[in-house]
C-alpha cells in the first residue's frame, strides 16, 4: 500500500499564554518564529515556530468557546495534535472514512496556514487528535 500520510508537518501545542510560550520557544529554545496570526472566528491566536525541519504550532484560545480553551480546561496545556501532510486531502478523507476512522468535519476547512485541513476524531485514533493537511 502506498503511504497514505506524508511526513509530520507540525506538532500543535495548546498554551494558555501565547506571549509566554513565544518567549520559551523563541528566546529559550531558539526556534524561529515564522508566522503569527489571530483567527477571531475560531477564538484562536496562533504562532508557528521552526527548528531544523520540525515545525511547532502554538495555539491559545481567546474565547471561552474556543476548542483550545475547552481543551485546556479539561486536560491542561500541552501537546494538542499531530499534523501529517497529504497530497490529496479529499481522497485521504474518503479512504480513512472507508476504513472506519471518524472525521470531525465532513469537508476540509482552511487552516491557519491557508492549507486545507481536517481532523480525525480522537475516539477513533486511540486518544490522539490527528490532523491531515494538504500541501
Ligand atoms: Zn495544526
Amino acid at each position: 500500500m502506498p503511504d497514505r500520510l506524508g511526513k509530520l508537518g507540525h506538532i500543535g501545542i495548546a498554551v494558555s499564554d501565547l506571549e509566554e510560550a513565544k518567549k520559551l520557544y523563541g528566546e529559550v529554545l531558539g526556534f524561529t518564529l515564522t508566522k503569527e496570526m489571530e483567527m477571531p472566528e475560531r477564538g484562536l491566536k496562533v504562532a508557528f515556530f521552526e527548528t531544523g525541519n520540525t515545525k511547532i504550532e502554538l495555539l491559545e484560545g481567546t474565547t471561552p468557546e474556543s476548542n483550545i480553551t475547552k481543551y485546556i480546561e479539561k486536560r491542561g496545556t500541552g501537546i494538542h495534535h499531530l499534523s501529517f501532510e497529504v497530497d490529496d486531502i479529499r481522497r485521504v478523507m474518503k479512504e480513512l472514512a472507508d476504513d472506519g476512522v471518524r472525521l470531525i468535519d465532513q469537508e476540509p476547512r482552511t487552516g491557519a496556514e491557508g492549507h486545507l485541513t481536517t481532523f480525525m476524531h480522537p475516539k477513533s485514533t486511540l486518544g490522539v487528535l490527528l490532523e491531515i493537511e494538504e500541501e
